[in-house]
This record gives C-alpha cells, sequence and structure tokens, in this order.
C-alpha cells in the first residue's frame, strides 16, 4: 500500500499535487513533501528495509530505494537509479581522538557513484523528472552537484544545462560535469548569483530545475538518515554532525527523523550540529545572536562545497535543527584543513567541507556542548579526490595567504637514487 504524499507550503500550509511542476508556494515559502502516516505498520515496514539490505540487484539495491515508502514510492520504470548509497560508516581513529570524541562514526558519501551525497538526492530528483516528463534539467552548483545531475542526466538520456560560479570550483568536479556531457554554463558571479539565475532560466524556459529547492532532492537525502540508523540496528546516536552549505542536507537529515519518531521507528531525538565555514556562515551568525537571518555578501572559504552566502533552504533547516534541540558551529580555514589533514591522516580522506564535521565536533566538544563520552555519526560529504589542489596546497604548505598553516603537512621528499639516501629519508 502506497502512503499518501502531497506537497504543502512551509509558511501557509498549502497543499499541492505532489507532481505539480513548482518549486515555490504561491506566498513564495518553500515547499516539502508531506504524508500521512497515520495507518503505516512501522515494523512491517522495518522488516521490508531489512529483507531488502545486501541485494544484488533492481531497485531495492539502492541505498536510496531501499526505502521508497518514505522517499517516492513509484514504478521501478520510472526510477533513474545508480545503486548509489550503500556507503560505509567508519569508526573516525585518529580523527575522533583529535576532536575529543572517540565514539565519533564517519559514514562517507563521498563513496557515493559521483563521489558526494548529492546522487542521494539526483537519484530521487531524476525519476521526478521523469514522472513528470522533463527532457531538460537544470542546477546551480557549486560542484557536485552538476557532477550527480551530468551524470544522472545521461543516464536518464535528459539534456542537462549547469550554471557554475566562474573559475571557482574544485576541479575534480567541473572534470566530472564535463565529461558527463553537462552543457556547462561559467556564470559571473558567486554561487549565489548563479542560483538566482537558474530559477529564473527554469522559469521562463520550463526547465526541470534540479537544486535542493526541489522537494524530491531532500526526500532522496533522507535516505542518508536511514542508512545511518539500518547499519547501526536502529539504535539512535546521541549526535549528529553534518556540514551545511545550501542547507538541504541538514533540512533532509531533520525530516528523515520526524518521520522515524512519528512512526516510532526510533524513540529518541538526535541532537544535530550544522557546521558552516567563518567566511560563508550565515545559518550560524543568526543562531548565535538571535537575529534575523541576513545573506552573507562575499562568501569566501577553502571548502567550496559550502561556499554559499544566501541559503535556500534556511527556514527548512532551522525548522530541523530547533526540532533536534540542536546547535550551529562555524570553522575557520585553518581548523577546517586541520581537521582535514587527520580525516585524510585516518585514511578516511574527505573533501575539505566535509572535514567540518570534525573540526565541528572539536570546538563542540570543548565548549561543553557535546560530551566527550557522546556517541556522533559525522557525515562526510564529498570524496577526496574532489579537491586534490586543496591537499596539495595544504601539504605543500601554500595556503599560508589565506591564513592556514599546513602544521601536520606531509611533503613529499626528493632524493638520489641510493639505499643510504632512502634510509635517510624514512628515518628522518
Ligand atoms: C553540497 C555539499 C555540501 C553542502 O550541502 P547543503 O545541502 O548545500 O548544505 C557539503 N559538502 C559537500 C561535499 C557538498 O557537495
Ligand atoms: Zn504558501
Amino acid at each position: 500500500m502506497k502512503i499518501k504524499s502531497w506537497l504543502e507550503c512551509i509558511n501557509c500550509l498549502k497543499s499541492y499535487d505532489l507532481f505539480d511542476l513548482r518549486y515555490t508556494c504561491k506566498c513564495g515559502g518553500l515547499l516539502d513533501v508531506k504524508r500521512d502516516l497515520s495507518r503505516v505498520n512501522s515494523k512491517k515496514l522495518v522488516r521490508k528495509w531489512e529483507e531488502r539490505w545486501g541485494m544484488k540487484n533492481g531497485a531495492a539495491s539502492s541505498g536510496v530505494w531501499r526505502y521508497k515508502e518514505l522517499i517516492l514510492d513509484t514504478d521501478r520504470k520510472n526510477i533513474v537509479s545508480k545503486q548509489e548509497g550503500n556507503t560505509r560508516l567508519y569508526p573516525s581513529g585518529k580523527a575522533g581522538l583529535y576532536a575529543g570524541l572517540p565514539k565519533l562514526l564517519l559514514k562517507h558519501e563521498g563513496e557515493n557513484p559521483t563521489g558526494s551525497f548529492k546522487d542521494r538526492g539526483m537519484t530521487c530528483g531524476t525519476t521526478a523528472a521523469n514522472i513528470i516528463g522533463a527532457k531538460i534539467v537544470a542546477c546551480a552548483s557549486t560542484g557536485n552537484t552538476s557532477a550527480s545531475m551530468a551524470a544522472y542526466a545521461a543516464k536518464a538520456g535528459f539534456k542537462s544545462v549547469i550554471f557554475i560560479p566562474s573559475g571557482k570550483i574544485a576541479y575534480g568536479k567541473l572534470a566530472q560535469a564535463l565529461a558527463y556531457g553537462g552543457k556547462t554554463l561559467q556564470v559571473e558571479g558567486n554561487f549565489d548569483d548563479a542560483m538566482a539565475l537558474v530559477q529564473d532560466v527554469c522559469k521562463e524556459l520550463n526547465i526541470y530545475l534540479l537544486n535542493s529547492i526541489n522537494p524530491f532532492r531532500i526526500e532522496g537525502q533522507k535516505a542518508i538518515c536511514f542508512e545511518i540508523l539500518q547499519q547501526l540496528d536502529w539504535n539512535v546516536p546521541d549526535w549528529f554532525i553534518i556540514p551545511g552549505g545550501n542547507l538541504g542536507n541538514n533540512t533532509a537529515l531533520s525530516k528523515a527523523l520526524m518521520e522515524l519518531y512519528e512512526l516510532e521507528i526510533i524513540k529518541k531525538i538526535p541532537r544535530i550540529a550544522v557546521i558552516q565555514a567563518a567566511g560563508a556562515n550565515p545559518l550560524y551568525t543568526m543562531w548565535k545572536n538571535k537575529t534575523s537571518f541576513v545573506p552573507v555578501k562575499n562568501p569566501e572559504t577553502i571548502a567550496t562545497a559550502i561556499k554559499i552566502g544566501n541559503p535556500i533552504s534556511w527556514e527548512k533547516s532551522l525548522r530541523g535543527i530547533e526540532w533536534s534541540n540542536g546547535v550551529v558551529e562555524e570553522a575557520t580555514e585553518q581548523e577546517i584543513m586541520e581537521a582535514k589533514a587527520m580525516v585524510d591522516a585516518a585514511g578516511i580522506g574527505a573533501e575539505p567541507a566535509s572535514c567540518c564535521v570534525v573540526a565541528g565536533a572539536k570546538k563542540l566538544v570543548a565548549a561543553g556542548v557535546i560530551d566527550k563520552k557522546a556517541s556522533a555519526v559525522g557525515i562526510l560529504t564529498g570524496n577526496l579526490l574532489k579537491d586534490p589542489d586543496a591537499v596539495i596546497n595544504y601539504h605543500f604548505d601554500k595556503l599560508r595567504g589565506i591564513g592556514v598553516n599546513g602544521q601536520f603537512k606531509n611533503m613529499p621528499v626528493q632524493i638520489p637514487a641510493t639505499i643510504e639516501a632512502v634510509k635517510r629519508a624514512i628515518d628522518n
């Protein structure tokens, strides 16, 4: 039995058909996918999810479509999937010790098909595009959304149009967008300018918008939370720690938790900590000063995935943080890159934005907000190889210009081809 679902405005509560082609309400408010969970048998539902665990093929082998009842319940023929998800949950090792939080686990969403969690939202977004009958899809992106959209559009046979800030995206991500065949437009200005433009373009040219303002992106990303909890046998950690850029992913996390809580699949509400880069911190500023939301005009950070001054989903994000009795923290460039050196040196590795999780954990433990004995899951959002420049520049100590000293640097050593020289280098 399919669960009845529809779109609902977060401000005026007006409802729309699930596949009404709109991203905001008539009043301008953001839209949510709502569900009638009142008649769901949660025990049966969890049993189904357990039966699908480890399936070898078909939609249920995807770490998103395994949970289709709470994502998007549609015929298999509509589904555009690359068996996304099914990512690992690692003990944090050195990185957790560095943060002072030894029980920290790291969920590596960089292990998705295109190297970031965006694939979870994109499989759902492109499936919705299929259902609606779209032929062209578009997004503004700091890199990973475009890489993911281009790959899923290629699979589905859609044309994809990508709006990126000119000259400011990590090379691995740009390379993917081009390689997967996305029509890539380098827009003069920053991400926020590109985001404003793509919204106008989609309206004007009738193109399907696949940014996280699209409620189906959020639905797909909820699967990160479902999968983590399934990996933990539905034992809820004390904390979830997650980076915040456009604030779609932490919106998805809290929405997933709210639904599981309503279904009594979980009986405890974990606290959510959202970590922003100090140079792109509008949510943090609002949170700390208890003021209204003010966008950051010229966001700047080496964590380019979260270099966003005017995040689309801030209202939804805040709603979830408050519901979970959560917190918002920020991390400086030095803190992000130092934490990244630790995540990388633990043999796990992730891109800079992801490592805000460990940088933020360290600060929140030091401040006594997170107890050092607490259980926590941090979400590593993207793969280490997405941004090789950040890695190389750190280890060659070339980031002093942006205030980062390469304290944990691991430079390559030039040696003559002799055993003696090798011995010296190893002993050093
Ligand atoms: C997109 C992205 C983020 C930010 O997610 P939001 O939903 O925009 O807050 C963080 N890290 C990486 C690697 C990303 O690609
Ligand atoms: Zn409304």
